[in-house]
This record gives structure tokens, sequence and C-alpha cells, in this order.
């Protein structure tokens, strides 16, 4: 029993004592009055303070809590401890607000809140310069209606947020941004944006420069590679020196020359951001082709294999796409040892699309394989060279597959072999019949 009870019953009975107490001498009916009368002040008395507290809970601040008497006295002190609690707790709650809208002001990166439905919660000045939003305005708003970019929308709508997107030109502002949208709580998305302006403009120069490079050399190359040719046919190949020299120099000047080549494709897939011209490309056909230039490039040599498990075209470059399985065919080749197998597929797995290259063999250590898209990462540099390697056909694989939006899977063990599939989303694959029906 808890003290208004208590001393609630102690009052009843001191009252029902005082009746008593006055029955023998003034009787029954002055008793029950005054019982009555004593309970009637008690109900006056408790109208009262709920009419004080109705009256100060119209404006509860602690400073004008009511004194009350009795149990009402407990029950507004009570009330005042609680609203001090939460006066302290809201100041508290207000310097932290403060905090974080300092320190999210003073970041380098725009930050955007985003509720369930795409709309703006809160964003921070970064942001507004990045995307010209002006957030008291934009609160509430579609953040799809603002940024109105076909990548951005594509992006968000895909809640595939993995990849930092790059967009450009948003809004007329020339400003190069990453923005990478990385989702919380309940269905909500935080849209992160970072100028890269600068980064991109030296990585432009650095790419510029490489194609230049690439470009001046290729047909000073050629020149050399030509004559080299020729005087190895002419009769003053039968000088000695030139006989052992000349072998070697032209190897040499068509290393180099292939070397000039995969610059030239990288730097050109590199560069090109505009969206990919779609073709329907005939892979079982290209696949077939494949097969024959693996079969001249083995000469022989390793027992070659086609597994053509499906006929679904894709849609993509052809010329890209050539060049991409090739450096995968012709690698497999090149790393495995006379005598070897090599099996080229071209098969469905589930909704996806897969080319596969298979061969028994060097293989590569684990540790090797998370690098080896790198441009000129090699893991046996010797063994590239003298099989003709540039350092570059998997840094082309991986950039023609990121434009395909596909990705590239590899799966070896040193000593036993290599698969590497090229992997392609079901919204590039064309079923035979819709790629045969479009060129017929
Ligand atoms: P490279 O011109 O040197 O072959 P790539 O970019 O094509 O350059 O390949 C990078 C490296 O990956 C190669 O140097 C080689 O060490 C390794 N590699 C690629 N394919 C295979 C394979 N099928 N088997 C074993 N190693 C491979």
């Amino acid at each position: 029993m808890n003290g208004i009870w208590k001393r609630s019953l102690m009052l009843l009975a001191l009252l029902a004592l005082g009746c008593l107490v006055v029955w023998p001498i003034f009787g029954a009916m002055a008793a029950v009055g005054a019982f009555a009368a004593a309970l009637l002040v008690i109900v006056v008395l408790h109208l009262h303070h709920v009419s004080m507290l109705l009256k100060w809970l119209r404006h509860p601040v602690p400073e004008a809590t009511p004194q009350g008497l009795g149990v009402w006295g407990g029950v507004f002190a009570a009330l005042y401890r609680m609203l001090r609690q939460q006066r302290r707790s809201e100041s508290q709650l207000t310097a932290t607000l403060k905090d974080f809208q300092l320190a999210a002001a003073a970041m380098p990166d725009g930050m955007v809140i985003l509720d369930q439905t795409d709309r703006i919660e809160w964003c921070n000045p970064r942001a507004e310069r990045h995307f010209g939003l002006d957030c008291e305005r934009d609160i509430g708003q579609q953040i799809t209606y603002l940024l109105r970019h076909p990548q951005f929308a594509e992006k968000l709508q895909s809640q595939n947020y993995g990849e930092p997107l790059m967009l450009r030109q948003l809004r007329g502002s020339d400003l190069i941004l990453s923005v990478q949208i990385v989702p919380y709580g309940d269905r909500q998305k935080l849209v992160i944006s970072r100028d890269i302006t600068d980064l991109e403009r030296v990585e432009t120069m650095r790419r510029d420069f490489i194609a230049n490079v690439s470009h001046e050399l290729r047909t000073p190359l050629t020149v050399l590679g030509g004559f080299l040719e020729t005087i190895s046919d002419m009769k003053a190949a039968d000088n000695d020196l030139l006989r052992r020299s000349l072998p070697l120099m032209t190897d040499q000047a068509r290393r180099m020359q292939r070397l000039v080549e995969d610059l030239l494709t990288l730097s050109h897939l590199e560069s090109d951001n505009s969206p990919l011209r779609d073709e329907r490309v005939n892979v079982p056909n290209l696949v077939r082709g494949l097969y024959r230039d693996a079969l001249a490039l083995s000469a022989g040599r390793h027992g070659i294999a086609l597994d053509l498990e499906c006929e679904d075209w894709l849609s993509g470059r052809e010329d890209e796409l050539r060049s991409a399985f090739s450096n995968l065919v012709s690698n497999a080749i090149r790393y495995t040892p006379e005598g070897g197998e090599v099996t080229i597929g071209w098969q469905r797995r589930g909704e996806q699309a897969v080319f596969a290259v298979r061969d028994n063999g060097i293989g590569i250590p684990a540790q090797h394989i998370p690098r080896l898209t790198e441009r000129f990462y090699r893991v046996d540099r010797s063994r590239s060279r003298e099989t003709g390697g540039t350092g570059l056909g998997l840094a082309i694989v991986k950039h023609v597959l990121n434009r395909h939006q596909g990705r590239l899977e590899v799966v070896s063990e040193p000593g036993r072999g290599s698969v590497f599939s090229a992997l392609f989303p079901a919204q590039r694959v064309v079923p035979a019949e819709t790629g045969e029906a479009a060129v017929a």
C-alpha cells in the first residue's frame, strides 16, 4: 500500500473516530452531518488542487509550479522535478545538435539525408553548394526533382549502392562530383558528395599524356618494324651480327607496337564516359571465331575445346567485347604449358550470361588475384614478357566489363589452373531469337 492510500485511510479513520465521539453527545444526525461536511471539505480541496493543476498545465514552467496541501504537495513536487529533468535533457540535446550542425558544416563532403520516399530531410552547406540546393527551401522535396540526372535517379532506384557515382554538370555547375549513397535505419539514405574536379583534371591530363605519347610512338614504331622486316629479307641479313640481332630487334619492335596498341585501347576506354552505344552482339559467333584464333595461337601445343551452352546474344560493343574475350583466351594459352587443356565457354548462370575461359595451366597464388586487373601487374614478369604480354590485358578486360555493367570473376589454384569468367547482368542479355530477329 503506498503513501497516498495510507494517508487517505488514516484521514477517513480519524473522521469516523470524530463521528463516534460526537455521536453520544450530539446524536446520530449531527455525527453523520459532521462526517458529510468533512468529506465535502476534502472534495472541495481536491477540486481546488485539480483546477490549479489544469491551470498550470496550460503553461507548465517549473518556476510557476503550484504549492499543494497534503498529497498534492507531493504531486506538484514530483511534477517540478520531472520538468527540471526534462529541461536539462533538452538543453543537452540542443547542445549536441548544435555541435553536430557545426561539425556537419565544417565537413569537406556534402551530406543529404533522405527519408524512405527520397525526400530531403536535412543537408549541410557543402551539399547546398554541390547540388545547388537551399536547405530551408528544399526540405521535404523529392531529391530527383531537384537533381535531374538520369544516372543518379537510376542509382537511387536500383538499390545497388556499392560503387560511388561520378556526376558532371549538375544543374549547370562545372563541378565533378563523386556521389555515394549509403542506406541506413528504416530505408533512409545518406547521400555523400565529394568534389573531385581537381583530381579528375589531373587524371584527364595523365590520360591525355599517355594517349598522346602512345599515338606519337605508333607511326615511328610501324616504320621501324616495317624496315626491320624488309632488312631481314635482304641479302644484308647474311651479315652475322645482323642475322643475330635482326630477329631480336623485330621482336622488341613488335612488343613495343603491342604495348602502344594496348595503351591506346586502354586510354580510349578510360576516357570514353559517354553511355555505351549498344549493338546486338552475336556472341556465339564471336566465341566460335575466338576458338579458331585460339587453335591458331596454340599451334597444336594445347587441347582447345569449345563449350557453347547457349545461343544468347549480348547488347554492347562488339569490338570491345572481342578485345576483352580474346585477352582472356590468349592469357589461358600463354600461361598453360604445352599439352595443357583450354576450354572456351559461353553459358547462362541463372539470369546472367557468362563467358568463361578455363585452363589447367600454371594457376595464380591467391594473394595476387585481387590485383590482376591493375595496369602492368604481373605475377611472373619474365613469363609475361617471354610470352609477349604487355601487362595491360586484364586492365582492358576490367574496363570493358565495367562499361557493360559486367564483372570479372577469377578462380585459380597454383599448379592446377584458372577459370576467368566474364559475367553479364540480365539487362545485357538478348535471347537468341530476339538477336537474330533484329538482324534479319
Ligand atoms: P600480361 O600481358 O602480362 O598477360 P594481363 O593483364 O593479361 O597481362 O595479366 C596479368 C597477369 O595475370 C599476368 O601477368 C599473369 O601473371 C596473370 N594471368 C593472367 N591470366 C592468367 C592465366 N590464365 N593463368 C595464370 N596466370 C594468369
